[in-house]
């Protein structure tokens, strides 16, 4: 029994009657059924059917149990046969048996098919759970008492008709037959399922001593029922029936099911067998039969109180497992919602229509400027400003519209943020289920500080506007030009000199142009080209500069310590200087320009570029290094863009860039930082 059997995988699954045991089995039980009549064969026995057979009111129904057997079947035949064998072994004559043999194979099939009606989600009766709840115990033991009333009615109807069978007539012996049939079936059926379930179980199985109970428990509750036992049927003339339920209470209570229903299956069995012997309070009763017939009933009652208590415990242990199992997914999901809500970047709140503060993540706190202080009982309202500068009324704002049943997709509002001033938030809303406890709408806020994005955003803007401007005016000239030579080339009078002159003009326009686009990409690789630091040797990189410019002889050089940077930038930062510096001469003077450099700190080397040129104004100095501020625009040609990518490659490094009047008088001073080589 139980092999290849898979697991209780799926409880309360109902897949139909399966045989478990082959044609061999079926032989087996009819050979035992039959065989047990003479084992427990009684001459003085007054009643009829199966004579005092012990356990035969279950057996046959776990055999068909186990053979997953159907009505029209060799076991229906083996069945009948085995119980005309029984009866005839019992003493009962021929015509008594065949109605006897016939009543007890209805009472097994009526028993077999009401269990699996009624329990066939139970191991063997289509389904693969074990009797673990009061509901299994109460269909069980219906289906029982129903189908022996069945075959007691039908055994005695019958009796009744044959001759020579007046003893058939008592109500004793109907009481007899029923009261022993179904005795025998609570205990077998119900052990054989529950023994059946835990064999068929993969492995690890449940402890069979039960969760809570110790093995000293164990020993102390068998000696208990041993004492209790001898004590009732040793002193049998004292009513000492009722201390026996004690123990029977005790499995129920503290052992696993299958262990209670064993111990209501031994006791079951001692009980009867010693009343059979003559011993114990049953045995007492004037009539020996009545007597049999309340011990049987005793046996009964047994069976279904252990099962009752033990499935109630099972019941009750089950919810609480459950209980506990949603309270620590319930935990788990809440850690995990909260680990995930506060890393996100984005600031997650959930408000409801009291403006209340349900859920909050840091970002939140962060974006908002609130830190810890947005704790969940803060009155949540968030004043808001459109990018034009005006503010949301109460019903433009996200979050009301949210709560209204809107969603709302990635606005941009500004708030003013304490101690930083204005951000730029990006804020989605989306409406979620009411709170119907409270009856409050609830809305789901996502913001986003979106201030840079924003800002480069605009500034993007301005910038191509600039260089729009820029790209125009020569673009504006070239066309001017060009124009004037297509006039002059249709007069047929072309000047030469003239037209020289508007060559020379359209050419500096769009030399103009070009310097101006290898500005603009100048610029935009400064900002994103990866740096690729080594050890720079600055003054050789000025001479370089110099003698590519052509004016090695006007620029002089003091060592410099090495820097750590980027070689290419650091050309790109000393070819600007030196550029500005050279160009930025009042006109017919020569420029005149020295580098020096040294150690300021631990960490850093400051390079300053000297020249005697005109000087910035002092209004000048920090905003020429913004894009396209220039100082003398009229006089000199330039992008304005040179010192905006030094010192972003400055920057990059970790340095600094100033522009200092030159302590001599004339001319500017150009001192940047950049980290020192052996830091
Ligand atoms: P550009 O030289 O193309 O105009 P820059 O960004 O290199 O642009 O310089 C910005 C402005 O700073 C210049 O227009 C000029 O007015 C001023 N400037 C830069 N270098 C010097 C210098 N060495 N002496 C005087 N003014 C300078």
């Amino acid at each position: 029994m139980g092999g290849g059997l898979g697991a209780g995988a799926l409880p309360d699954v109902r897949m139909g009657p399966r045989a478990y045991v082959g044609l061999a089995g079926a032989v087996c039980f009819a050979v035992v059924v039959a065989a047990s009549a003479l084992v427990t064969h009684r001459d003085d026995f007054v009643g009829f059917g199966f004579g005092d057979l012990w356990p035969a009111g279950g057996l046959p129904i776990v055999w068909l149990m186990l053979r997953g057997a159907r009505v029209p079947s060799i076991d229906t035949v083996l069945l009948g046969a085995a119980a005309l064998a029984a009866n005839l072994i019992a003493g009962a004559d021929t015509d008594l048996a065949a109605v006897f043999a016939v009543a007890n194979t209805v009472q097994c099939w009526v028993a077999v098919l009401l269990l699996r009606r009624w329990c066939g989600e139970l191991w063997g009766f289509g389904g693969e759970r074990a009797i673990s709840r009061p509901r299994d115990v109460a269909r069980l033991g219906a289906a029982l008492c129903l189908a022996t009333a069945v075959g007691t009615t039908l055994g005695s109807a019958a009796a009744a008709y044959l001759p020579g069978a007046d003893v058939a007539l008592e109500p004793v012996a109907s009481g007899l037959w029923f009261g022993r049939n179904l005795a025998s079936a609570l205990m077998v059926v119900a052990l054989a399922v529950l023994l059946g379930h835990r064999l068929a179980s993969a492995p690890p199985r449940p402890s069979l001593r039960g969760a809570d109970a110790r093995p000293a428990e164990l020993v102390v509750a068998i000696l208990f029922t041993i004492a209790t036992y001898g004590l009732a049927f040793r002193f049998d003339e004292l009513p000492l029936a009722f201390p026996l339920l004690a123990a029977t209470v005790w499995f129920g209570a503290r052992f696993s099911t299958l262990l209670s229903a064993a111990h209501s299956f031994v006791v079951g069995i001692a009980t009867a067998l010693l009343t059979l012997g003559g011993l114990g309070p049953f045995a007492d009763v004037a009539d020996t039969d009545l007597g049999f017939m309340i011990a049987q009933f005793y046996v009964a009652t047994i069976a279904v109180t252990g099962l009752a208590i033990a499935t109630g415990r099972d019941e009750r242990q089950a919810l609480a497992d459950d209980l506990r199992q949603a309270q620590e997914d319930a935990v788990y999901e809440a850690s995990m919602r909260a680990a995930v809500i506060g890393s996100m970047v984005e600031g997650v709140l959930v408000v409801d229509e009291a403006g209340e503060l349900l859920v909050r993540n840091a970002a939140a706190g962060r974006i908002l400027g609130l830190g810890d202080e947005l704790g969940s009982d803060v009155q949540f309202s968030l004043s808001s400003w459109t990018l034009d500068g005006v503010q949301l009324t109460d019903d433009e704002r996200a979050t009301t519209r949210a709560l209204r049943g809107e969603t709302v997709e990635g606005e941009l509002v500004v708030v003013r943020v304490a101690d930083v001033g204005e951000r730029v938030l990006t804020i989605s809303a989306v409406p979620l289920p009411r709170d119907e406890a409270h009856h409050r709408a609830r809305a789901l806020l996502l913001l986003r500080d979106t201030t840079t994005e924003h800002t480069h955003r605009e500034e993007l803007a301005a910038f191509a506007g600039v260089v729009a401007h820029d790209l125009r005016n020569p673009l504006a000239a070239i066309d001017g030009w060009t124009e004037m030579i297509a006039d002059e080339l249709d007069t047929g009078r072309l000047d030469t000199d003239l037209a020289r002159e508007f060559v020379s003009r359209v050419r500096s326009s769009s030399r103009r142009m070009r310097e101006l686009i290898r500005d603009l990409l100048a610029h935009a690789t400064s900002g994103s080209r990866a740096l690729a630091v080594s050890r720079v040797d600055v003054t050789a990189i000025v001479h370089e500069v110099a003698s590519a410019r052509h004016v090695g002889g006007l620029v002089s050089a003091e060592p410099v310590p090495a820097v750590h940077a980027d070689p290419v930038l650091v050309r790109q930062v000393l070819d600007n200087l030196i550029g500005n510096a050279v160009k930025y001469v009042a006109p017919g003077e020569e420029p005149e320009i020295a580098v020096r450099g040294r150690r300021v700190d631990a960490r850093l080397v400051a390079v300053e570029v000297v020249d005697h040129g005109i000087g910035v104004p002092a209004a000048d100095r920090e905003r020429i290094f913004d894009e396209f501020h220039r100082a003398h625009h009229r006089e000199y040609e330039g992008s304005g863009l040179g010192l905006s990518i030094v010192r972003r490659i400055v920057t990059r490094h970790g340095g600094t860039i100033a522009a200092l009047p030159n302590p001599a008088g004339q001319g500017s001073v150009f001192r940047f930082t950049l980290p020192a080589y052996d830091a």
